[in-house]
């Protein structure tokens, strides 16, 4: 546990020159929770390659999974709804058959070996609820076990069935749990979820108490990591602390407070936080590990409620970095990524549809429809999902291309 807990807490990114003895570049604008397992050293290392006009020499680092677009939720901010509608109309086998999801992980697993990564990072979550998934506890004993791949599952819990929390306890490095509100009254509320039979605030927390003890059970408390997401609400206000406190006092280890990606009534303005909520979290930050939690991570601007993701002009990057490191597996279908208008726009963010047959991977990733898509973004896009790592990225690009010899370069983190 510790060197996973290490990871989530580390608080830069330094890049350090050896034969001159110093540091050239150091930030703390680095989100540990986008790569875990990996960290960014990782990612560097590819950048490296990019560096070295080493581009067919990239692997697939982290997919990030797409395979239920149905929700028993209907969460108020829900960013997922108008694409994963779309999706259901407009892209083929958006609910991958178990054999061909196999195959393609398979695939993506050997592509990557092949180039240098030997665990790709695998997400499942989003565009729905994926406890939903049929054969759910299948997919993830054999992306751990065939495939290698470092396991992140990312629900709400509201559907998960005990073969799959087993699972989940046996082969997973990571479980983030959301929470849409902290206390039953916020939870009923932003779920916003229809009919009688609701899953509420208590049964999350009681979800929590099994994994922990299941996590317990099948020895894994030192290499999987249990944790919560939930949102900045002025409505939460005075409520944090406690549920910090509870989810400690249950050996959850990391608790994630962040900005709300849609504003609540469009009302941007109004999103400012205000100072005794803005307190009430700084509290948290300093007090964590007294409450029982391990890691905690709150927005390096505590400033507004709402994330602004607009991808001005000025800033654009060269590249869209995640497109290539990370993209995304929806359904069958191999896209670029899943910000609102994205995902409908099959011309110029899907790499393509994926049969499961050897070396599809490869050809997909490096075909001149791919690059071809590659070189019209970032230029295409107004806002960009994966702002923060793309901008990172290019920095480090760009701090990599004005050293004389990049074998005196070292990666750390601190
Ligand atoms: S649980 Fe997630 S996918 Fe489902 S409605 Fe809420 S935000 Fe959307
Ligand atoms: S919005 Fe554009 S730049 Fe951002 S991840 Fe998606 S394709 Fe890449």
């Amino acid at each position: 546990m510790k060197k996973s807990i290490e990871l989530l807490n580390a608080k830069s990114f330094i890049i350090y020159d050896k034969k001159i003895k110093k540091i050239i570049f150091e930030t703390n604008k680095i989100y540990p929770q986008h790569f875990f397992p990996h960290n960014i050293i990782d990612y560097a290392e590819m950048v490296k390659k990019m560096v070295k006009n080493e581009k067919e020499k990239l692997p697939i680092m982290s997919i990030s999974s797409k395979d239920f677009p149905y929700c028993d939720f209907d969460c108020k901010d829900c960013l997922a709804k108008s694409s994963r509608d779309w999706a259901s109309k407009n892209i083929p086998c958006i609910v991958p058959n178990i054999q061909l999801y196999k195959k393609i992980l398979y695939n993506v697993s050997e592509y990557s070996k092949m180039l240098g990564c030997s665990s790709v990072r695998f997400e499942i979550c989003g565009e729905g609820n994926p406890d939903m998934f049929p054969n759910r506890d299948e997919i993830i004993q054999f992306a751990k076990e065939k495939c290698n791949m470092g396991v992140v599952y990312i629900s709400t819990g509201s559907k998960l069935d005990y073969k799959t929390k087993i699972a989940l306890s046996k082969y997973v490095s990571y479980i983030r749990i959301s929470f849409p509100g902290i206390d039953n009254l916020g939870y009923d509320y932003y779920s916003n979820q229809k009919g009688k039979k609701k899953f509420k605030y208590n049964d999350a927390i009681e979800l929590l108490k099994e994994l922990v003890l299941l996590r317990k059970k099948y020895n894994r408390e030192n290499n999987l990591i249990i944790g919560v997401r939930t949102c900045i609400r002025d409505s939460n206000e005075g409520k944090y602390i406690n549920f910090a406190k509870q989810l400690g006092k249950i050996g959850v280890d990391s608790l994630q407070i962040v900005k709300v990606l849609t504003p609540e009534k469009n009302k941007i303005k109004d999103n400012i936080i205000n100072k005794n909520l803005k307190k009430e979290l700084l509290i948290i930050t300093k007090k964590y590990k007294q409450y029982g939690l391990k890691h905690v991570q709150l927005p390096i601007k505590l400033d507004s409620v709402y994330e602004d993701r607009k991808l001005k002009n000025e800033i654009k990057p060269s590249k869209c970095y995640s497109s290539i490191f990370s993209p995304i597996l929806y359904g069958t279908n191999l896209i670029t990524c899943t910000h609102w208008d994205k995902i409908s726009d099959v011309k110029n963010f899907h790499y393509g549809e994926l049969k499961g047959n050897e070396d599809e991977i490869s050809k997909l990733m490096n075909c001149s429809r791919s690059l071809r898509i590659r070189s019209k973004i970032p230029s295409g896009c107004d806002d960009c999902c994966s702002i923060n790592d793309n901008l990172m990225f290019e920095i480090i690009k760009l701090k990599l291309s004005l050293c004389n010899d990049l074998n005196d370069i070292e990666f750390k983190l601190k």
